[in-house]
């Protein structure tokens, strides 16, 4: 049952709900959505809190596919479906986590299927599936055809099934609440989470056994970026504020193939069946950087290359800064069956017709690596007496939101997505193994919610100098211009002065509407606030590691280091201070079981 209470801040009086349940879960992405079926299968009352419709979650835009070694169009099995991400992920991914989402991959499918996923379909009404970047056979030698799909709608296939499997199983949703803070213990134990309803200003107190952060990316940190306007990961700047850390910030992905100018996602499944890259000679040029993967080369590749031809000067359009993507050359009926969304989107926003002109690309922010490091349970770590797997209790991390790790310093395309349902399953058994239904709760201590409710007035009622659209258009190009896809010592430094100096200003920052209804000056300012530190912690991270691997390429490093930098980093951020630290923890050179041989690492090339 709710109970309210009125606490006071600065002399304000604030409504706060508390509900009790068994599992919070922040975020009804695909991730937080598989969880909730979990939790509430495992008889757990489990609430889930989103700040958007369940279904326009960031996962409804997922176009080209799930990945799992189905073998339905071809030979394939989980082991090299775990060579290839291994390899992708450049050797920092945890091995005994990457096993882990392999050997679940082809169950996790079976079960979308099982629950009402409309794939597309073979001949003989398999599932269909298209090769994908970096996905390979027989260990790097061939074609894998590995990658699940709905058409190019696979994303809003899932959520959508998901979402009607979660009611099903009488979860409780709590709609357009934006989750402010977590609620710690003295003890370090994760109690809960404390929310505002936005469309009437009340403010609620959920309590948990355990809190699981499905919160998703942090995308909106860049200028220009695929991913929603509401991707500002606030998870993950949660978990900072709890003086927790976050692991490889550094490692964020570049898609190839954004719309030149809006940044909206042509899918690399476009690539998968037959579209090619070209520059202004006209040259297939990614032939001469990968010849034997070429244009399905790994993203991080791709992306380089790409950018390589643009400073060359071999750049396509008046300003010659970007890149042609041609499907003209493909059969126009193939297009309109498996790939309708990006032939409306490639109309829509560059004015091509996909059938008779090749679409303007350019390399756009995609995904985040780093995120909250957890095990393959999904249970938060941090580092605590020298024990760099220690559990923080009560919290646990899935999706986008979490660094498991299995995406290491770049993550293959469609394995996002069955991260999300792998992960999100792993997180709902978890849950069900450490909570017995109806378990009674610790005390809250005195001043739980407190952190929330005053970072929550501070903003209501800043009235410093600057707004907070100016402030975020300041770290979104600093971001740009100084953490992007190739990066040097001096253009890092330079941008640590700068992203430091927004960090400071907004203690600066101004908003004009004080009222709780609606306010969308101060939800924007509660996600400019979670994405600044996010900001700092990624740019602090990439001008700490020394050696380009993955998606960070350093050019005064040019090459991977095992020796000094096979490790993750950990920062730290002290909001007070403004101040951020770093640590690290090993990788596991291990695997989960004793069928497959930890993968030594070598050079990578495609
Ligand atoms: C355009 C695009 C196409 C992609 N295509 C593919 C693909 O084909 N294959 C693939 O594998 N990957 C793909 N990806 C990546 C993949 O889709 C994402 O990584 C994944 O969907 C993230 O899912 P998630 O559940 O972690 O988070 P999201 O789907 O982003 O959901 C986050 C949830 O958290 C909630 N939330 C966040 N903050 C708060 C808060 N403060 N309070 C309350 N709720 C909150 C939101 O309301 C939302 O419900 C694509 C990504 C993009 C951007």
């Amino acid at each position: 049952m709710a109970q309210a209470t009125n606490p006071a801040v600065n002399g304000r009086a604030y409504d706060i709900t508390d509900h009790t349940y068994d599992v919070v879960i922040v975020g009804a992405g695909g991730a937080g959505l598989r969880a909730v079926v979990g939790c509430a299968q495992a008889g757990l009352r489990t609430a889930c809190i989103s700040k958007v419709f369940p279904t326009r979650s960031h996962t409804v835009a997922a176009q080209g596919g799930v990945a799992a070694s189905l073998g339905n169009m071809g030979e394939d099995q989980w082991q090299w479906h775990m060579y290839d991400t291994v390899k992708g992920s450049d050797w920092l991914g945890d091995q005994d986590a990457i096993e882990y989402l392999v050997r679940n991959a082809p169950a996790a499918v079976y079960e979308l299927e099982h629950w009402g996923v409309p794939f597309s379909r073979t001949e003989s009404g398999k599932i269909y599936q298209r090769p994908f970047g970096g996905m390979t056979t027989h260990f790097g030698k061939g074609t894998a055809q590995r990658t699940c799909a709905a058409a190019d709608r696979t994303g809003h296939a899932m959520l959508h099934t998901l979402y009607g499997q979660a009611l099903k199983n009488n979860a409780e949703f709590f709609i357009e609440y934006f989750a402010i803070d977590l609620i710690m213990g003295e003890d370090g134990r994760c109690l809960g989470v404390v929310a505002l309803k936005m469309d009437d200003g009340t403010l609620h107190r959920f309590r948990g056994r355990q809190t699981i952060l499905a919160t998703g990316g942090y995308g909106r940190a860049y200028f220009s970026a695929t991913s929603a306007h509401t991707c500002t990961g606030d998870g993950n700047a949660m978990v900072l504020r709890a003086g927790l850390p976050l692991q490889d910030m550094e490692f964020v992905q570049f898609h190839p193939t954004g719309i030149y100018g809006s940044g909206c996602l042509i899918t690399e499944g476009s690539r998968g069946e037959g579209g090619y890259l070209t520059n202004s000679e006209g040259e297939r040029f990614m032939e001469r950087y990968a010849p034997s993967a070429k244009d399905l080369a790994s993203r991080d590749v791709v992306s380089r290359s790409m950018t390589m031809e643009i400073r060359e000067g071999r750049g396509v359009g008046k300003n010659k800064d970007h890149i042609f993507l041609h499907l003209d050359h493909l059969d126009p009926k193939i297009l309109a069956e498996r790939l309708p969304g990006i032939s409306e989107s490639a109309k829509i926003f560059a004015g091509v017709d996909v059938t008779k002109e090749p679409i303007p690309v350019i390399p756009t922010v995609h995904y985040n690596m780093g995120g909250i490091p957890t095990n393959f349970h999904g249970e938060v770590l941090t580092k605590k007496n020298g024990d760099p797997d220690a559990i923080v209790p009560g919290l646990m991390a899935i999706g986008e939101a979490a660094c498991v790790s299995v995406h290491g310093a770049n993550r293959l395309g469609s394995n996002s997505l069955i991260d999300l349902v792998v992960f999100g399953r792993a997180a709902g058994l978890r849950a069900a193994e450490t909570v017995t239904p109806g378990e009674k709760h610790q005390d809250l201590p005195k001043d739980a919610g407190e952190l929330a409710l005053s970072r929550l007035d501070k903003f209501r009622h800043a009235s410093g100098g600057t707004p907070t659209a100016q402030l975020r258009a300041r770290m979104q190009g600093v971001m740009q211009s100084n953490c992007a896809v190739f990066r040097t010592g001096e253009v890092l430094t330079e941008g640590q002065k700068l992203i430091h100096e927004v960090w400071q200003g907004s203690n600066d920052v101004k908003t004009t509407d004080r009222s709780l209804i609606w306010n969308s000056d101060l939800i924007e300012t509660l996600e400019f606030d979670n994405l600044i530190s996010q900001a700092v912690v990624t740019m602090d991270s990439a001008a700490n590691r020394q050696e380009s691997r993955g998606a960070h390429a350093r050019e005064d490093f040019a090459d991977r280091n095992d020796k000094d930098w096979m490790k993750h980093t950990l920062a730290f951020a002290d909001d007070q201070k403004k101040q951020v630290s770093i640590d690290y923890r090993p990788v596991h050179t291990y695997t989960m079981t004793n069928d497959i041989q930890y993968i030594e690492p070598k050079a990578r090339v495609y």
